[in-house]
Formats: structure tokens, C-alpha cells, sequence
């Protein structure tokens, strides 16, 4: 009789109190023995491009070399099929238990709620614990209960939770079961042409390797984007690699590492606030944005296409776009810039763009995902005024101070030297080797998107 570990967003091994509840159930049953799965639902893989596919790819092998190839995986069609496979599994193991980190988002508590049914159905129990937060989510309220609408009052109540040191990999001695019907990695719909590193291990040496080079600028430098001034831990974190409390750990009070630490409660505000308002995943989160006047039709299905494409004419825009499409991952500051783009010189739907980057960020994560979007439109938690709408080209000027970054990712500027690369406009050569013109005028559409939210302002009391 083994004890079931189900895999989900907590791809790592250390500082995984799931695993280890997993592990101390097997040597009080007496035998042992622990059994790792992973259930890949193929109707989400084949959703996705690429670049994901690989980067989920990745993150499975670094795991299952990390306990002796023994992880079982399998594959399932829809969410009943999902639920099936764990219970055949724990079947064929004789396990009364399955354990599993702890989801708060919608999918993932559908997916526990009808995994935890079927079992219970076979009389084995779902036991859950812990969450990919240092804080979970319905944790941190205000002293009446209710939750907090803003980051910064979550901020300071929820340092008062936050300091919990990380936890060990269990030292009782235990062994993982072979495989059981493993039905191995899913394929992906496509080669890339670029390595994907991830892993436990590789998530380790990459905050090493932050806290070295880049941690005591972090405040200075975090939003440049043609420097590597941030951790690029958003991977490792989505996937669970690596968990909040690891890092947390090492911070100590300098205010770069206090800005630090601040980011990583950002990821843990939009878990409370996706948590307690479900609905904002993918609705709007304050609703009268909902009755705002959106483009819709053939004009603005063209001008979505050339945003996703990084062919909008504006060169920051189009940089942060194609790093999309290259690495599956955007500099913070630029998905700021392109999500106002999007939103408030195209005049489409939040949803639209998140859906976009749905698919292509190897960090994806729904709260972070929703929650930066619909902050960047102004419907989201109250941190950024609505009425703001980033200038591209001056955001260029100022996170891209030389136009390296544009260089790197846009192709037909190359041949532009300096900061000027921010306004080909102004260049003679500036269209020599077809880079597109810009699709709108972005004075013009500022005053537009204007006009539209003075339509839905609130009315003054
Ligand atoms: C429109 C939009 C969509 C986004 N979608 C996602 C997403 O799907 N997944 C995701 O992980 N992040 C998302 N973010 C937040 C942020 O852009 C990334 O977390 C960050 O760029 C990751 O790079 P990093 O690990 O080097 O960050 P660092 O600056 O090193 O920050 C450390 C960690 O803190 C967290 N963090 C940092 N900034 C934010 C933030 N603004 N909101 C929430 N968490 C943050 C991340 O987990 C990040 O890995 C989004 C932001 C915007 C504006």
C-alpha cells in the first residue's frame, strides 16, 4: 500500500510540504513506499504554442531525472478522464491516499474538487496541503474579514504572515515505486530553435545567481529592459520549481531586496484577489469597464493581428511582442507598455490580449495574467489610475535608453543606431528595410481612449 504524490504546479522536491505529508504517511503505513504522477490533460496541451509545450516538457524531465526516472505520467482527455488516471493509478498502487499541493484558482480547485469526488468514490482520500504562496490565498484580510481591494494595505498585512521558513525534502528514508503505466511525455505540436533550461536545480542556481549579479540594483534596474537587471524566476514560480519561500528566506532589509520581496507579494495579491473573485479571470473585476465602447469587426481584428506580431510601428511595442513569440517570456515594464497598447490605443478587450499571452508565457499564470491586465486597462485592483495610458515611445526613451533592446528583438531597425531607433519616423533610413508604419496615431488614440472612460466615469457622489 503506497501513498500517491500528484504533481501539479509544485515541480520540485525540496520545500514541498505536500510531498513530505506524502512521505510521512508511507513510513507510518509502514511500507514506505511513494508513488509520483503527473496527469497531462491533453485537450489543455494541444492549446497551447510551442514554446510552452517545450517549457512544461522541460520541467517534467528535470523532475522525473530528479527521482530516478520514476515518475509516472499520464495522459488524459477532459476533466473526468483526468480524475480517472489518478484513480487507476492509486488503484494499481493499493493506495488509500493521494497527496497534492493545495490550488486556488478556478481551474485548478475544479480539477481537485473532481479528483478529490472520484476518489472518495473508491474510498481513497485527497488529502491537500500547503499552496505555491508563502501566504495562501483567504489568508490575509482586513480585521473585519473582508479582503483588500489594494496592494499596498495587502502589503503590510500580509508581511505579519509572510515569514515562514522553507522546509526540508523529508530525510525518512522512503523509496519511490516504478512507474506504473507511464505513458511519458506528451508531444509537442513543434520543434523550437532554443534551449529551454528549467528544473528544480536550474531555478536554485538561477536565484544564486540573481542574488549575485543583479539583487542590490533590483530597485534601480528592474524596469530596464535591455538589462537583466530582474530574477527570471517567474518560470520556475509558475511551474512551481521553486516555492516563494525559498526566497524569501534569503532577503534581508536593503531596499532593493525589500522592492524585491514587494514584487513577490504582488504575485501573491492577485492569487487572494483571483481567489475571492473568481469571476475576474476572465471578467471584468470593477464592471462598468464592461460597458465601455470596444472595437470590434474586421478593422480591429487586423490591428489585433499586427499587435500580436510585433507590426504595430511602434518600436517598443513590437519589441516586447516579439520577445513574446521568441522566449515566451516579456520584460514586466514592456508588458505594461503593450498591454496599454493594446487596450487603450487599439481600444480592444483586456481579454483579448491576455488570451494572447496565455499562450505563448512559459511563466503563465491566471491571477498574475489577469490581474496585470486588467490593472494596465484600469478595471483591475485600484493601483493604477485608470486614465492612464503609456506614451510607447517615451517608455522607449526611458526603459530603453539606447535602443538595445529594440535592436535585439526588431530586425528591420538593426541599422539604426542609438536612442533614435525609438522613432524611425524621424529618419531618413528609418523604413529601409520595411518596418511597418505605425498602424495608429497614438496622440490621436489617447485622446480617444479618453473620451470612452470619461463615458463610464463613476458618477461623484
Ligand atoms: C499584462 C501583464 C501580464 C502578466 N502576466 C504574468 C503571468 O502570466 N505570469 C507571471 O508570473 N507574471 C505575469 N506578470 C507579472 C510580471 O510581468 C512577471 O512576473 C515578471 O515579468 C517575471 O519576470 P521575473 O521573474 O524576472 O520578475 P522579477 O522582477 O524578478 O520578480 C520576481 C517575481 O515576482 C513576481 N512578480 C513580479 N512582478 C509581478 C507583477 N507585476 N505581478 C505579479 N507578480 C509579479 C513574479 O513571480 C516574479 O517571478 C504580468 C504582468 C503584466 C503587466
Amino acid at each position: 500500500m503506497a501513498r500517491v504524490f500528484w504533481f501539479r504546479r509544485d515541480l520540485r522536491l525540496q520545500d514541498n510540504v505536500a510531498l513530505n505529508a506524502a512521505i510521512a504517511g508511507s513510513v507510518d503505513d509502514g511500507d514506505k513506499k511513494v508513488a509520483a504522477s503527473y496527469i497531462v490533460d491533453l485537450n489543455n496541451f494541444e492549446k497551447l504554442k510551442p514554446i510552452r509545450q517545450h517549457s512544461l516538457i522541460a520541467s517534467l524531465d528535470s523532475l522525473g531525472a530528479s527521482i530516478d526516472r520514476k515518475l509516472t505520467i499520464r495522459h488524459s482527455r477532459g476533466l473526468d478522464d483526468f480524475a480517472n488516471q489518478l484513480v487507476l493509478l492509486a488503484m494499481s498502487c493499493e493506495a488509500k491516499v493521494v497527496h497534492a499541493t493545495r490550488a486556488f484558482d478556478p481551474a485548478g480547485i475544479e480539477e481537485q474538487n473532481a479528483v478529490g469526488l472520484a476518489l472518495k468514490a473508491e474510498g481513497i482520500f485527497l488529502q491537500l496541503d500547503d499552496s505555491a504562496y508563502a501566504v495562501a490565498p483567504g489568508i490575509v484580510g482586513k480585521p473585519d474579514g473582508s479582503a483588500y481591494r489594494v496592494y499596498t494595505p495587502f502589503y503590510k498585512a500580509w508581511l505579519n504572515f509572510a515569514s515562514v521558513p522553507p522546509v526540508a525534502l523529508s530525510s525518512k528514508g522512503y523509496e519511490w515505486i516504478e512507474p506504473l503505466e507511464c505513458m511519458g511525455r506528451p508531444a509537442a505540436s513543434d520543434s523550437i530553435d532554443r534551449e529551454i533550461r528549467a528544473g528544480e536545480a536550474f531555478a536554485l542556481r538561477t536565484l544564486d545567481r540573481f542574488i549575485e549579479r543583479a539583487l542590490s540594483k533590483y530597485d534601480e534596474q528592474r524596469n530596464r529592459a535591455d538589462l537583466s537587471g530582474t530574477s527570471h524566476l517567474s518560470h520556475a514560480l509558475a511551474h512551481g520549481e521553486i516555492h516563494p519561500r525559498t526566497i524569501l528566506v534569503k532577503l534581508s532589509n536593503s531596499n532593493a531586496e525589500i522592492v524585491f520581496a514587494k514584487e513577490i507579494c504582488w504575485r501573491e495579491f492577485y492569487a487572494d484577489v483571483l481567489f475571492r473573485n473568481p469571476n475576474s479571470l476572465d471578467d471584468y473585476y470593477e464592471p462598468r469597464f464592461a460597458q465601455m465602447r470596444y472595437d470590434k469587426g474586421e478593422d480591429a481584428e487586423r490591428k489585433l493581428e499586427a499587435w500580436k506580431r510585433g507590426e504595430t510601428g511602434y518600436p517598443m511595442v513590437d519589441a516586447g511582442m516579439r520577445q513574446l513569440l521568441a522566449d515566451g517570456w516579456m520584460h514586466n515594464r514592456v508588458r505594461m507598455i503593450v498591454a496599454s497598447f493594446l487596450v487603450k490605443d487599439l481600444h480592444l478587450e483586456w481579454q483579448q490580449g491576455a488570451a494572447h499571452f496565455e499562450e505563448f508565457l512559459t511563466d503563465f499564470d491566471p491571477a498574475s495574467n489577469s490581474h496585470g491586465w486588467q490593472w494596465t486597462a484600469g478595471s483591475g485592483t485600484d493601483a493604477s489610475p485608470y486614465y492612464r495610458v503609456f506614451n510607447p515611445v517615451l517608455q522607449g526613451y526611458k526603459f530603453d535608453p539606447n535602443g538595445d533592446y529594440v535592436r535585439k528583438y526588431v530586425e528591420e531597425l538593426r541599422h539604426i543606431d542609438g536612442p533614435e531607433v525609438h522613432e524611425p519616423w524621424n529618419l531618413l533610413a528609418g523604413y529601409l528595410h520595411g518596418y511597418p508604419q505605425p498602424i495608429v496615431d497614438h496622440a490621436a488614440e489617447r485622446e480617444e481612449a479618453l473620451a470612452r472612460l470619461a463615458e463610464i466615469k463613476k458618477p461623484v457622489d
